[in-house]
């Protein structure tokens, strides 16, 4: 009677939604301060102050009809104008404001990718450890997604691996760093050698295998890391960003979708992603948020106290004996479970409060995902219980 698919989608939340649920139910239980939880990847830290201003001044412009309105499917021109230039000036690509695609975040940023580039059944790929959405993304686009193991090292892809997996049917290869679990960047070398591999099997299978650049962490990195821009290194990529995390936004979905001017046959490639917007019925990007972007465009939210957060958990619970890798950006810390199944090493950390994700959907057995945007002072107070878990284990 109802597509069988869907219904499983909406009936089953995902681990982390379930994790989140649990924490508010919880808090009622036992008191909000005993409750640590660390599941979701919402931002902690508010958007910055100029995003306020920005709205401030669009509400009091007279003519709301402009402002509450359409824009073109394709986003409002100055805005394209906007995030076109201040791209060129960073990475100096070359791409112009018909290359840009307004969307609601990285999300649907992805899922028009995906769309566009699918010309059915295609195969996409994922370096593990992934942001399971991916899955969904994929499928649901009528593609199919392969995921590629890591190095438990520093949680680089294995690149023989790599290698093996690609067919004459891959059709992209979904790249997102810095990464959502373990907040690593992938460095120049392997990006390099990523896309050696694709040059390589795009001429052997006479095809063109695109790079999706899942880029909503950018900008959240510590150190003076370089994250590669894959234009730079690769021609058939296209860019899916967001301002979700770095403008502190995720609930008011506004991102872009930035296509290489070296993609090949780019012009049919751009409209197959308006094609695809469309039959997704996206319409348009909310109209207020691409202005609020206009005006925004180099503002960032307070990335210090990500940074603060990170070195305090990663510090503390590396010093207790966890181990894991110390993450350059995003706010993930992904932890080696001290039980090999990580499903049951959440399940009794939560029993000492702490709400932890399973690895497993992010393609990683034997590790858990802990988001540290939430408050210095949560983290401070759920030390010692991380500290209790750890010697339930250590006896
Ligand atoms: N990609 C990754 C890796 C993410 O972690 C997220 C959200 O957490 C998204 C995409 C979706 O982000 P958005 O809110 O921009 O749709």
């Amino acid at each position: 009677m109802y597509n069988e698919k869907m219904f499983q989608l909406g009936s089953k939340r995902s681990v982390i939604r379930e994790l989140f649920e649990y924490g508010k139910k919880r808090a009622q239980e036992v008191g909000a301060d005993k409750v640590y939880d660390f599941s979701l990847g919402n931002p902690n830290v508010p958007a910055p102050n100029a995003v306020k201003l920005a709205i401030e001044e669009l509400i009091n412009e007279p003519d709301s009809t402009a402002l509450h309105g359409y824009t073109s499917a394709q986003g409002d021109l100055t805005t394209r104008t906007v995030v076109a230039d201040y791209i060129n000036e960073r990475f100096n690509v070359g791409i112009t404001p018909d290359g840009i695609y307004m969307t609601v975040g990285a999300a649907a940023s992805l899922c028009i990718t995906l769309r566009a580039l699918n010309e059915g059944n295609n195969e996409f790929i994922a370096f593990a450890p992934f942001f399971p959405e991916y899955t969904v993304f994929t499928e649901s686009m009528g593609g199919k997604l392969n995921v590629v193991p890591f190095n438990e090292k520093d949680f680089a892809p294995d690149l023989e691996a790599f290698e093996e997996a690609i067919t004459a049917n891959t059709k992209g290869v979904i790249v997102n760093s810095p990464n959502n679990p373990s907040g690593v960047v992938y460095d120049k070398d392997t990006i390099i050698a990523i896309c050696d591999i694709l040059k390589k099997k795009s001429a052997e299978y006479n095809t063109h295998i695109f790079l999706i650049a899942d880029e909503p962490y950018r900008e959240l990195v510590f150190t003076d890391v370089e994250v590669p821009y894959l234009m730079n290194y690769y021609d058939d990529v296209v860019v899916c960003y967001s301002y979700s995390k770095v403008l502190s936004l995720p609930g008011e979905r506004i991102g872009y979708i930035a296509v290489n001017p070296k993609a090949y046959d780019e012009r049919r490639l751009y409209a197959a992603i308006c094609g695809a917007g469309r039959a997704l019925g996206y319409v348009c990007a909310p109209s207020m948020f691409q202005k609020v972007v206009t005006k925004c465009i180099r503002e960032s939210a307070n990335i210090e106290a990500y940074r603060k957060n990170r070195d305090l958990i990663y510090n503390s619970l590396t010093e207790m004996g966890y181990q894991c890798v110390r993450p350059d950006g995003a706010f993930y810390l992904f932890l080696k479970t001290l039980d090999e199944d990580a499903n049951a090493f959440c399940d009794v950390a939560k029993t000492y409060g702490l709400l932890i994700v399973p690895g497993d959907d992010f393609g990683a057995k034997g590790y858990a995902r802990i988001s540290y945007c939430v408050s210095y002072d949560m983290i401070k107070r759920s030390l010692p219980a991380f500290k209790e878990l750890y010697l339930r284990y250590a006896k």
